[in-house]
């Protein structure tokens, strides 16, 4: 067990921050504000470190039409602010900076950023959330803001009248593909099987969309430019027949899913085979005092609405982490991350006592 080195803790708040912090939230998204807005209400005077986007994905999203209490829909940066706004109504301390480490083999914590501020916390909330998926083709990454796109919020402008390829059949690649309609004058939806995997509501708006047509059993396997360098066609391939075709285009919209955000995490936390950080009931990962909520423990739901409800039950838990901690002392840094179980599966056993 080691040694606790909790320094002097001023309560008060406001922009002197404290020689060790009650809480530090890493991450902007859904998750880390509402995280943000529960441990300032418990007077825990957190600060959130935002990362490079400011937001995250749901910054990137045209409209949000099913997060509870906005009957109208909202779009995603609308919804950002107002995550924002609420959180430092009640004293959430905000900085515009990325973690480059956090060192959790003592506590307290150490948290490191790009700028070169280095903090200590007694309790940790991850909410680093998750990025695109790379398709890994050639060409992609070449082509890259030269036509080939993982936002259609961002580039859909930039395809007034002009032919553009979706891949993937989720609800991103349909509900993106539906607003590229409002630019692009055609929109296929390039998918590996013979059917959408998103819901219903949205399959029915696209099967009903004359701009886009589906190109089913297929896969993208490369990405060529035109004599300009930007995206010009594709090679795709049929996966029940193997024939391979080209496709023109002049873009391609690739929507197949994320990866969790776990960089600063790896050899540190326990992750699971996907590489998502393991949290139990109480979203503890394997560390006392560290915490996760949103799409870099959750990769089931991954809504705004559970990410919210993610967010909430993790800054309930550090405030009650934090007070029996003070009661009790800090419990110590014993689990190696390796030779801790996956929690899940306990759960159906474990009474949950707080
Ligand atoms: P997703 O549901 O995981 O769908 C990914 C899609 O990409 C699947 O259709 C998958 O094909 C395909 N795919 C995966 N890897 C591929 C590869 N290497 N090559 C070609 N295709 C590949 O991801 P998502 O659409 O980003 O959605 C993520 C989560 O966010 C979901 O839970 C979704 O419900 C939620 N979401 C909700 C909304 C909304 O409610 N309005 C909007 C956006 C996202 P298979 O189907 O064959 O596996």
């Amino acid at each position: 067990m080691l040694e606790l080195n909790l320094g002097g803790v001023p309560e008060e708040q406001g922009s002197e921050r404290p020689e060790v912090e009650n809480t530090i939230i890493v991450g902007s998204g859904p998750a880390g504000w509402t995280a943000g807005l529960y441990t300032a209400r418990a007077n825990l005077n957190p600060l959130l470190i935002t990362g490079n986007e400011l937001g995250g994905q749901v910054s990137l999203t045209y409209e949000i039409e099913n997060y509870p209490g906005f009957p109208e829909g909202l779009s995603g940066p609308e919804l950002v602010e107002r995550f924002k706004q609420q959180a430092e109504r009640f004293g959430c301390t905000v900085e515009y900076d990325h973690v480059v480490e956090i060192g959790v083999d003592a506590y307290p914590f150490t948290v490191r950023t790009a700028s070169g501020q280095e903090y200590r916390a007694k309790s940790l909330i991850l909410c680093t959330g998750a990025s695109p998926r790379k398709l890994n083709v050639p060409g992609e990454a070449e082509l890259t803001g030269r036509g080939v796109s993982y936002c259609a919020t961002c580039d859909g402008f930039f395809f007034k009248d002009k032919d553009v390829i979706v891949v993937g059949g989720g609800d991103s690649a349909v509900e993106e593909g539906l607003f590229l309609t409002k630019f692009a004058r055609r929109v296929r939806i390039v998918h590996r099987r013979d059917q959408l995997r998103a819901s219903k509501i949205l399959q029915r708006r696209a099967f009903e969309n004359p701009k886009i047509e589906f190109v089913w059993n297929t896969v993208v396997t490369a990405i060529h430019p035109g004599p300009d360098g930007s995206v010009a066609r594709v090679t795709a391939r049929d996966v029940v027949t193997g024939e391979e075709r080209e496709l023109t285009t002049d873009g391609v919209f690739i929507f197949i899913g994320h990866v969790p955000n776990n960089e600063l995490f790896q050899g540190k936390l326990h992750l699971d085979p996907e590489g998502y950080l393991v949290v139990d009931r109480k979203m503890q990962t394997n560390i006392p005092g560290i915490f996760a909520a949103g799409e870099i423990m959750d990769k089931v739901y991954r809504q705004v609405a559970t990410s919210v409800g993610q967010g909430a039950a993790a800054g309930m838990q550090a405030e009650r982490f934090l007070a029996e901690t003070e009661a009790e002392g800090y419990p110590g840094i014993h689990v190696d991350p390796r030779e801790f179980p996956d929690p899940r599966e306990e759960w159906a056993q474990e009474p949950v006592t707080s």
